[in-house]
């Protein structure tokens, strides 16, 4: 992806003056953005990804989101939905002009119908909002950028986060979808029936598809108890491999685990130096396991586990709020060195410490100054391989990484999707056969072909 420079990308020329003026007329002069007020919506999270918008529109309800749609459709115009703008693969900033729709006025959040559990929410709900909506629920899906990352965002990427372990990932959460397509036709199955096998589950469908086959307007979701009094603890271990054979063990034997997450002492070592974190334990580990469970019996579980290892314990709220800030935090370490470059892979449970343990020396190969940070979900067999490159990025780092994961049978997304960092090489993940259907699939949604070019195969 050639990147504009930061001038360049507010400078490119505008949309046909008439179609301005219908977006206006649709959503209000106040929400179609075309000067420096666009400049937050053509850079990633990183730093990494920036484009070039037409236009930033932002609409207010599904009836504006069918009408702009329309518009754009008739005028072969590109469209890139955007949530929160959190996503980490470049999947949601426009890279040459397209029309930017920003999806975070679709904003209502519907009563929580407590005898199902479930919510209905607009497409720019944050994910912190649908965790405040009901004192005794909570949402299952947890992620770091949960106060901005939204509804739409992460049923678009399918997003997984700590919780997959218990509750699983976004597309398990979904009981119903309203979407748009790209014409302005309304597709709407809201019913939020658990059991419903009256065709193609196309809710299913859009959890993952990365804005490329409708732009969700709104979703209904379900809920899940609140934990009681959770306990988390950091363990601190020799190595990765004795790290994983301890969470392996937590997730048979502790009742009621919740989340086993890792970090490594290269990540805490540069949070430690740039942030106000004071070490977790006594003495530094190379290796920490942050496990978290809820049910009776689970402390007992926990101590047993940990026997002689370096321990911290959370039980109230500021405690647990502490020890996760280790973990949490660890997405901005690689940034303190350089803006960082981030892959997120997964690989079967029997891999993860070949991988975990040697995917530093693979990036290093190819750029020896690089720093490696590794973190992640590693009872979803899912390592976070964050880069602060030293060379260009010009394809190594993914090339070399990619290529191991794929040797070693993971998958080259195992959370964030493709986008724009990983098109070059779904071909390691998914097959020719595949990637035709994909491509099928995707042209049945959006014959008119103008939603989120670029990502995914047409
Ligand atoms: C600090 C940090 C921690 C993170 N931790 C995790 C984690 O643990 N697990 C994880 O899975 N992710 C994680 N992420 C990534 C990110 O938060 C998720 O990908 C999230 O789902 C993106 O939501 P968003 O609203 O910001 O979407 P955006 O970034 O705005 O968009 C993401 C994609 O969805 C599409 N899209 C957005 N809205 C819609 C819509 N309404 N309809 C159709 N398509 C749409 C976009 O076109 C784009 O392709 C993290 C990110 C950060 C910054």
């Amino acid at each position: 992806m050639v990147l504009p420079s930061a001038e360049e990308s507010l400078s490119r020329p505008s949309l046909p003056a008439g179609l301005r003026q219908d977006l206006v007329d649709v959503v209000g002069a106040e929400h179609v953005l075309t000067d420096s007020r666009t400049a937050g919506y053509v850079v990633d999270w990183t730093g990494r990804y920036r484009g070039f918008a037409s236009a930033v529109v932002r609409p207010r309800d599904t009836a504006e989101v069918c009408a702009v749609l329309a518009l754009c459709s008739a005028a072969a115009i590109p469209v890139v939905p955007q949530g929160g703008n959190t996503g980490l693969v470049g999947g949601g900033v426009p890279r040459a002009g397209e029309l930017v729709l920003s999806l975070g006025r679709l904003d209502s959040l519907g009563p929580v119908d407590r005898a199902a559990m479930q919510v209905t929410a607009g497409a720019g709900v944050t994910l912190a909002q649908l965790a405040d909506a009901h004192p005794d629920l909570d949402f299952g899906v947890a992620i770091t950028s949960r106060h901005s990352a939204t509804v739409g965002g992460t049923i678009a990427t399918n997003a997984g986060g700590v919780r997959v372990l218990r509750n699983g990932p976004m597309r398990a959460q979904i009981r119903g979808v309203e979407a748009v397509l790209s014409d302005g036709t309304v597709l709407s199955h809201l019913s939020g029936l658990t059991k419903d096998n009256t065709g193609y589950d196309y809710p299913s469908l859009l959890a993952g598809s990365e804005g490329t086959l409708a732009v969700v307007t709104k979703a209904r979701l379900r809920l899940v108890p609140r934990l009681r009094d959770p306990i988390v603890a950091v363990l601190g271990l020799p190595g990765l491999a004795e790290l994983h054979g301890l969470a392996i063990r937590a997730l048979q034997e502790v009742p009621g685990l919740v989340s086993a997450e890792f970090f490594t002492r290269t990540g805490l070592d540069i949070l430690l130096r740039n942030t106000d974190l004071t070490p977790p334990l006594d003495a530094p580990a190379e290796a920490y396991l942050l496990l978290e469970a809820s049910d009776a019996g689970a402390l007992e579980a926990l101590a047993e586990l940990a026997g002689n290892l370096p321990v911290a314990v959370g039980h109230g709220a500021a405690d647990r709020a502490r020890l996760w800030a280790y973990r949490e935090r660890h997405p901005e370490a690689a940034g303190f060195l350089a803006p960082p470059l981030k892959l997120d892979v997964s690989v079967p449970a029997g891999r993860w410490v070949e991988l975990a343990t040697s995917v530093g020396d693979v990036v290093t190969a190819v750029d020896p100054g690089a720093r490696v940070i590794t973190f992640g979900h590693v009872a979803d067999g899912n390592v976070h391989v964050n880069i602060a490159p030293a060379a260009e990025v010009d394809g190594r780092h993914q090339d070399a990484v990619f290529s191991y994961v794929a040797s070693l049978g993971g998958s080259i997304s195992a959370e964030h999707g493709i986008g724009a960092l990983k098109a070059d090489w779904l071909p390691l993940s998914r097959t020719a056969a595949e990637r035709e259907i994909f491509a099928r699939v995707r042209a049945a949604f959006d014959p008119a072909g103008i939603l989120n070019p670029g990502i995914l195969p047409r």
